[in-house]
């Protein structure tokens, strides 16, 4: 189905089937958004622009309250949903829907405080104003490792800034897409301000890239494909790349070990480490490797792998689809193969609960080095790379060693050494003893290839705004 102006359209184009990724069994079918079905959308979205940019502030925040209201109480059918075709655990996606419903109401706050400021010029009969308009239709194109929240935020921020958005959802996790239109009508929000288009990137992603009246796209995924976006925009477009990361962990002898294992695991294995965030590669300082990798590896056996729909609180469900599980096994191999040593997992679990779906036991590699996969390209999936460093600064440097600049996360209790690599690592995001990188009320964004602009916070409504200066002079007008 598509939902284009307010209503549900079957789709005129091919059918693709959407398979759950723990069973292999096709869930459904999708449509191939035909080229008129996209201008549809995009006019759709243009025609409702007018209205909901001139509503007053407070109305588009009512109206994002009731959407969140409206996510809250069907959260249970449509984690669901979000497990069946995406395969993370039951209860890990119901805490994804419900922090879609938070980001609706964290919006409709920053909704209703849109305003801009006043300049001071040198004489008192000038008022220089900054105003704030949003930009207008925004294409907004996400991934499925995160299929409600990576809406969520473009669409609360766009809605929140005065926008009307298209939604391309990734073709693997459309249902959730298709969930949250839903909500969008039970949340009475007008037609034409959201539509969803569904279909393969390269025709149906492309095509709101190079549409001359879409004013913004808003993207999350690979930095090769950001990339390519970057480069075919028809028309000069406002963008916000969301892209890869190959995020480290740096661990310094003087940091709680037992506190650095269990975030090491929870941030390298959760969404079987398909998180733009997910901890990729740890350095851990010479004197408590040992002990640190052991116990990592500990942790890592002891995750509980499961169906996410029989078994709601497992720790880690089944990988999207075969395409990041055939790249874990292709960097775990490449690693062997340069000598890394495997402290854990490193093949899939056994038994009959597995055998159809895609399934890889969390992996913790030993003895790596920056020739390996693993240390210097996003793996996306649930394997770690560990090596051993002596002072801090070979351990800044190879974590900086990389193109990607997303998120980083350090250990230690010594507040000097804290101070010291938080101020040197060259990304985005820096969390330090602990590993939540995003939150929703500060600005989150990467740097190098891992994109340009800001989602969350007050920096995630302003980037679907555009400033405008208007310079007014009272009294006698001058030439
Ligand atoms: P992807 O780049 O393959 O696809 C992302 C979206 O882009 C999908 O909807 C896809 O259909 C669409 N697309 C593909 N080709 C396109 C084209 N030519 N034009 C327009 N759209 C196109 O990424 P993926 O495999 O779905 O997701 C995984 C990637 O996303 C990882 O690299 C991950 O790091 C990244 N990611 C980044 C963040 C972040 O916040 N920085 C968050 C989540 C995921």
């Amino acid at each position: 189905m598509l939902f284009v102006d307010g209503a549900w359209r079957r789709g005129e184009g091919a059918q693709i089937p959407v398979e759950n990724p723990a069973t292999g069994e096709v869930l459904g079918h999708i449509a191939c958004a035909t080229p008129a079905e996209i201008d549809a959308a995009v006019s759709a979205a243009r025609k409702a622009f007018g209205p909901w940019s001139r509503l007053a502030p407070v109305e588009r925040s009512k109206a994002l309250h009731r959407l969140g209201e409206a996510i809250a109480m069907h959260a249970d059918d449509m984690a669901r949903t979000l497990t069946l075709e995406q395969g993370k655990p039951l209860n890990e996606a119901r805490g994804e829907i419900l922090k879609l419903a938070e980001a609706c109401h964290f919006y409709a706050e920053e909704a209703a405080r849109v305003h801009g400021e006043i300049v001071p010029n040198a004489t008192t009969d000038i008022d220089s104003l900054v105003v704030r308009e949003p930009i207008g239709v925004v294409g907004a194109i996400t991934p499925w490792n995160y299929p409600a929240e990576l809406i969520g935020w473009k669409l609360c921020g766009a809605l929140a800034a005065g926008c009307t958005i298209v939604i391309k959802p990734a073709e693997l996790t459309p249902f959730t897409a298709l969930a949250i239109a839903r909500m969008v009508e039970a949340a009475g929000i007008p037609a034409g301000v959201v539509n969803v288009v569904t279909g393969p990137g390269s025709k149906v992603g492309q095509a709101l890239v190079e549409h001359p009246d879409v004013d913004k796209i808003a993207f999350t995924g690979s930095s090769a494909v950001g990339l390519r976006i970057q480069q075919s925009c028809s028309t000069v477009k406002r963008l916000s790349l969301e892209l890869g990361g190959n995020c480290p962990l740096v661990v310094t002898a003087s940091a709680d070990i037992d506190a650095a294992v269990k975030g090491a695991a929870r941030r390298s294995f959760r969404n079987m480490g398909q998180i733009c965030i997910a901890i990729n590669r740890i350095y851990v300082q010479r004197a408590v490797a040992d002990d640190f990798t052991a116990k990592l590896g500990r942790a890592a056996d002891a995750l509980v792998i499961g169906n996410g729909i029989d078994m709601p609180d497992a720790d880690v469900g089944a990988m999207a689809s075969a395409e990041p599980l055939a790249k874990t096994q292709d960097h775990l191999a490449d690693a062997l193969s340069k000598g890394a040593r495997l402290v854990a997992g490193g093949s899939a679990p056994q038994g009959e609960a597995f055998a159809r779906g895609h399934f890889f036991r969390p992996t913790v590699l030993a003895d790596c080095t920056h020739d390996m996969k693993v240390m210097t390209e996003e793996t996306f999936g649930p394997l770690v790379g560990v090596m051993a460093y002596d002072g801090l600064d070979e351990a800044i440097d190879l974590a900086n060693d990389t193109p990607y600049g997303l998120a980083s996360y350090l250990y230690a209790r010594d507040m000097d050494e804290v101070r010291y690599a938080s101020a040197r690592l060259d990304y985005g995001n820096v969390a330090v003893n602990n590993v939540d990188a995003g939150i929703m009320n500060a600005p989150y964004g990467g740097r190098k290839q891992s994109g340009v602009g800001y989602e969350h916070g007050r920096e995630g409504m302003l980037e679907y705004m555009n400033f405008k200066h208007v310079r007014i002079r009272y009294g006698e007008p001058k030439a």
